[in-house]
């Protein structure tokens, strides 16, 4: 019994020095050591504002790595419907558009209620011209016209000459590319590197291997993971209404990591229950493609019953909560002849869309009304409505002010559309040298961020055309601050 006692006793000592030693390795193998990289400048997320930062932070000299998580470069910047709002005296005039940087100031602040930081929104609009002018010289073409892309409340749209956000992706990688930025797919940041004194030095991440690898930036990391709308547990926490019924227009990595990796490092947050849905999803996908009419001037929303309910130039929080007043939050866009991309920003035709079923189409509004399932005689007489207000250059229904042209030369197009969530306008906070801000008000050495991760430029409701604009101009301040930093 006694024996007994001190073998058990002896037992336990036993295990704890081996726990202590380091586990049950045999002598002389140690842990496997992770892997360290060391770059100035580290970014996080190969969408537009990420890539911005990138090349421009070359262009400052710096030794750049870029991470992105999925297996191509894009993000929601890749699939976008590519307009980029500026005050563009050249293009602008010539069309006969009157417009001002304090218009486009002014279209902003209040479109977003007043919750936008007025000085974040100066710099966005004085400088987003000069930003469409970068990309030109990267070699991104943008077509002579502008247009109001749907919520941008005046004609200031540009749109790329290559569909989608492929114009902006390629110039950007082409540009990163011949600087010499070592671009990383498949590697997902998962925590930054914060010292005591809350400098952020570097990022741990997962390599495409499922090795973890850490990236050391001796000037700066920029964070630029883009938005949450694809997360539904993120969406709801702030806003419980967005449950995964309700589809997204963004692509499958939109799950707000960045805001993730930056709460732990102690950053403020702003706006994060301001998210965005657009009346104009796919009732299959959510998706923005699928549908014909180039502007807001140039088409008319109507619900199963074929009447209007909203002015279709208004903002996009306006016109989704009155479609989720209408039988099944369903409506459909009807355009004309007049109205058809020869190729939509999402690269479809009419053809192609007619064939797949997205757009109906008819030589009579009856016979689209039939097709649609809505009564032909509200079709018909909400159309003669609509073309007089036309006509009068007055809606008194809905007070529609950009009012372009009448629907009457068949062949007539209807697709139908419901609410899709479509952009996060809340994130972290910055200011306007892009440096992330900390709780306590003061910015966090060694951090910066862009694009959708970011809080406080948009308010309560982004304007359409803002975003890619928001995405460059604040992309480019990152990078020159992350590679001025000291
Ligand atoms: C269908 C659609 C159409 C749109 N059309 C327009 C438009 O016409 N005009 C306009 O102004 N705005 C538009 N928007 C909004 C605009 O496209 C986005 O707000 C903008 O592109 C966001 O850019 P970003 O660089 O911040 O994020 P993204 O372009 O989404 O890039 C973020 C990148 O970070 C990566 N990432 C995320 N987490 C990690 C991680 N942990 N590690 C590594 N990488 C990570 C993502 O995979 C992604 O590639 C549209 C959005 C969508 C979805």
């Amino acid at each position: 019994m006694h024996r007994k006692k001190w073998g058990s006793l002896f037992l336990v000592l036993a295990l704890v020095a081996v726990l202590a030693l380091g586990g049950c390795q045999p002598a002389g193998e140690s842990e496997p050591e992770v892997e360290t990289r060391e770059a100035d400048v580290v970014v996080i997320g190969g969408g537009g504002a990420g890539l911005a930062a990138a090349v421009t932070a070359a262009d400052h000299g710096a030794e750049v790595i870029l991470l992105e998580k999925m297996p191509r470069l894009g993000g929601n910047t890749l699939i976008s419907g590519c307009a980029y709002n500026a005050v563009d005296p050249e293009r602008q005039s010539k069309q006969g558009i009157e417009d001002s940087i304090d218009l486009h100031f002014q279209h902003t602040y209040e479109g977003g209620d007043k919750k936008g930081d007025p000085e974040l929104i100066r710099v966005l609009v004085e400088n987003a011209l000069d930003g469409l002018h970068w990309l030109e010289s990267l070699g991104c073409e943008f077509k002579d016209e502008v247009y109001t892309v749907l919520g941008a409340l005046w004609p200031r749209s540009h749109t790329n000459v290559k569909p989608l956000g492929t114009g902006y992706i390629e110039a950007l990688e082409n540009a990163a590319r011949e600087r010499g930025v070592e671009i990383l797919l498949e590697t997902k940041a998962e925590e930054l590197v914060q010292e005591e004194d809350g400098r952020v030095t570097g990022v741990k991440a997962v390599d495409a291997d499922g090795k973890e690898v850490i990236f050391k930036a001796r000037k700066g990391v920029v964070l630029a993971t883009g938005g949450f709308s694809a997360n539904v547990e993120m969406r709801t926490k702030y806003n419980p209404r967005l449950t995964a019924e309700i589809p997204t227009t963004n692509h499958p990595g939109a799950t707000g990591d960045g805001i993730v990796m930056a709460e732990k490092v102690g950053a403020e947050f702003v706006g994060m229950e301001y998210i965005q849905l657009l009346p104009t999803g796919d009732p299959e996908t959510g998706s923005l493609a699928g549908w014909l009419a180039p502007g807001v001037d140039q088409m008319i929303y109507v619900n199963k019953e074929g009447k209007r309910f909203v002015a279709e130039d208004e903002r996009r929080d306006v016109m989704t909560n009155a479609l989720f007043e209408q039988p099944d939050a369903l409506m459909y866009v009807v355009s004309d002849a007049n109205s058809v991309w020869e190729v939509t920003s999402f690269g479809e035709t009419e053809e192609q869309l007619v064939e797949m079923g997205k757009v109906q189409k008819a030589d009579t509004l009856e016979e689209l009304a039939e097709k649609i399932n809505v009564p032909p005689e509200n079709l018909v007489e909400t159309v003669a409505k609509y073309n007089e207000a036309v006509e009068n250059n007055h809606d008194p229904e809905f007070g529609k002010k950009l009012l372009g042209h009448k629907i009457e030369t068949p062949p007539f197009y209807a697709s139908p559309r419901v609410p899709t969530v479509h952009h996060t306008m809340g994130g972290v906070k910055i200011d306007t040298l892009a440096r992330v801000i900390s709780k306590d008000g003061n910015p966090i050495p060694g951090l910066y961020a862009a694009g959708e991760v970011t809080g406080g430029i948009h308010g309560t409701n982004r304007l359409g055309g803002n975003a890619i604009a928001d995405i460059i101009v604040f992309g480019r301040i990152a990078g020159e601050s992350a590679a001025n930093s000291k």
